[in-house]
């Protein structure tokens, strides 16, 4: 188990047993010392949690189940002096200067500019006050200025002592500076990216199509058009990852935390780094709305009106319709059943507080059910007020927001949602699942390492037997291996991929696209499903359905070099010929 805890903004990730990565990050990222930061990060996990009061959260998917999981880790409202000076036994809480309050305020808002302008010419006048430059150092971060960020922690650093505070902070700094620095930057109309041009540069117009036009959507349906430019750091790997998100290993395996809205900015891990990917592009699209509501809420809106509006406007960029997913449904309906419903109070300060995946599903559920039912009775506008309001309130949660715009109390709304819930009349699929992110850790081969998630032996060997048949090209062997291996395993979305396969090399399509529906109903986020698909209707000469299909692919796992290729076709027989091009050029920097 890990814990986390954010102090004053920040996170920190306390792991038992976190010596193995430690070791290996400190070897990839010289610059970064994860056993200091944690070290740090002890100090403060010692503070009592009744000083904690402010929610914070971070993103996650689910890749099979076109889902978002959120975990929620703690804030402290004090700032580091502030804590410094509470953590002695009955001292009371000093408060700081009152010339850096409402500077201390506009950053909690994510309002960089604001806290910049009023710091710059404190830091002028002030250059020794520690107050001063941690805050300004705070300020420069979440303005993405790491190199300044770093310069003034180190000097308040050298004022208050190494075995200050401000250490932990600094080392978030490092860390962070070390990884991005070696990044490639790329300016948008509306975006700043960061990524690793050598393994992701592919990434990059689909991040920027995807980015803009979420910008232009959310901006037509909202009026959030941010002044600024909105800064989006991707990491190659787990480790970058874990750095400068302050994540764990098991935030991302257990809980699905790929994605972030944090510091001023959004982060996400590169779709190269699990096991047959993600939806990234849906994962970016939803950081951008909690970016969004962040900011147009001051920071104030509640765990699960978050995760529910970031959940319901995920897929809007691509014109798919808000839609809750068949697992969160299966969810709902076995939580409705059973009387087990999560109740929003339970879902704040975090999610990470909730025992299972399956729990932590459900929450995102409800949460967007939530969400569809403030939008059917009372309009995307309604949203916006709620919003509007709760930047007018210092009350906790929604209540009063939800009260002056529906004239609903927050009980009254619970209940009235419950039975909007009841009346969608959701019902389980069977044998759908939630699934859990595997990374990588080093192993390339996606297909091999599917292979273990195979329950039945039988299966899984009888799997095995038909892809070294069809390896040999004895493609009728293999069907009827796969075909046995799917009478152990009725579910298993990896044997009906292979069974595929093999059928479209023997041009048994209508087979083929049998199989390849139910796999699309047990798991939608599969990249194999669709490659599959891609072929079919290349094969009966139906491009638009292809590149349906394969637009799909690239939106969970862009790193599968056939699916460009075949896109190109698909482009070719379009007439579109520089979408054809792109694709061409993709397919062999993949194969090089
Ligand atoms: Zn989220």
């Amino acid at each position: 188990m890990s814990e986390l805890v954010q102090v004053h903004r920040y996170t920190f990730v306390a792991l038992t047993g976190c010596c193995s990565i430690a070791a290996s990050l400190s070897s990839t990222y010289p610059k970064v010392r994860l056993p200091q930061l944690l070290a740090a990060a002890s100090v403060y996990l010692r503070i009592p949690t009744s000083s904690l009061s402010q929610k914070f959260l971070s993103c996650a998917r689910n890749s099979r189940i076109g889902t978002c999981a959120l975990l929620i880790a703690l804030t402290l409202v004090a700032s580091v002096f502030q804590l410094a000076a509470a953590e002695q036994e009955g001292a009371p809480q000093t408060s700081l200067a009152p010339e850096l309050k409402p500077i201390a305020e506009e950053l909690e808002r994510w309002d960089a500019e604001a806290a910049w302008a009023g710091l710059k010419p404190l830091i002028a006048q002030q250059s020794t006050n520690v107050e001063v430059l941690q805050l300004a150092a705070e300020t420069a971060f979440f303005r993405g200025e790491y190199e300044d960020a770093l310069k003034l922690a180190r000097s308040a650093l050298q004022i208050a002592g190494e075995e200050s505070r401000i250490k932990g902070f600094a080392l978030l700094v490092e860390s962070t500076l070390g990884i991005i620095k070696s990044y490639k930057r790329y300016e948008t109309a509306h975006f700043v990216i960061s990524l690793d041009e050598k393994q992701d540069g592919i990434l990059l117009q689909y991040l920027t199509d995807t980015l803009e036009r979420t910008y232009q959507l959310i901006g037509d349906r909202y009026g959030f058009r941010p002044r600024e430019k909105v800064r989006v750091e991707l990491f190659a790997d787990t480790k970058a990852f874990y750095y400068a998100s302050t994540l764990s290993a098991r935030d991302i395996e257990v809980a699905g935390a790929v994605g972030l809205c944090k510091f001023n900015k959004l982060m996400f891990l590169s779709p190269r780094a699990l096991v047959h990917g993600y939806r990234w592009l849906d994962a970016i699209s939803h950081e951008y709305m909690h970016y969004m509501i962040t900011k147009l809420t001051a920071n104030k809106a509640p765990i699960w009106f978050h995760e529910g509006l970031a959940e319901h406007e995920e897929t809007l960029w691509r014109d798919e319709p808000a839609q809750i997913s068949s697992v969160h449904q299966t969810l709902l309906a076995r939580a409705l059943a059973d009387g087990r419903l999560i109740s929003f109070a339970r879902m704040d300060p975090g999610l990470v507080k909730l025992e299972t995946p399956e729990d932590v599903q459900l929450a995102y559920a409800e949460s967007e059910s939530a969400i569809d039912f403030i939008i059917e009775k009372h309009g995307h506008a309604a949203l916006k007020e709620i919003m509007t309001e709760m930047t007018r309130t210092d009350e906790k949660g929604t209540g009063s927001a939800i009260k002056n715009v529906t004239g609903l109390n927050f009980e009254e709304f619970e209940a009235k949602w419950k039975e909007f819930l009841a009346s969608k009349k959701f019902k389980e699929v069977e044998g759908i699942g939630v699934h859990r992110y595997r990374l990588k850790e080093g192993l390339t081969d996606d297909d091999r390492m599917e292979m273990r998630e195979i329950k039945s032996m039988i299966a899984r060997n009888r799997a095995h037997l038909g892809d070294l048949l069809q390896e040999k090209g004895r493609l009728d062997a293999a069907v009827v291996e796969y075909r046995r291996a799917l009478k152990e395993s009725r579910d298993s979305v990896p044997v009906l991929n292979r069974l595929s396969e093999a059928l479209i090399k023997m041009e048994k399509l209508d087979d083929a696209l049998e199989h390849l529906g139910r796999a699309r109903q047990l798991a939608p986020d599969h990249p194999n499903t669709y490659a599959s698909l891609g072929k079919i209707y290349l094969k009966r000469n139906n491009a638009k359905k292809a590149q349906e299909a394969l637009d799909n692919v690239i939106q969970i796992n862009p790193f599968i070099p056939d699916a460009h290729r075949d896109l190109a076709v698909a482009y070719e027989m379009l007439g579109r010929n520089e979408s054809a091009r792109s694709e061409r050029e993709i397919f062999d920097r993949l194969n090089k």
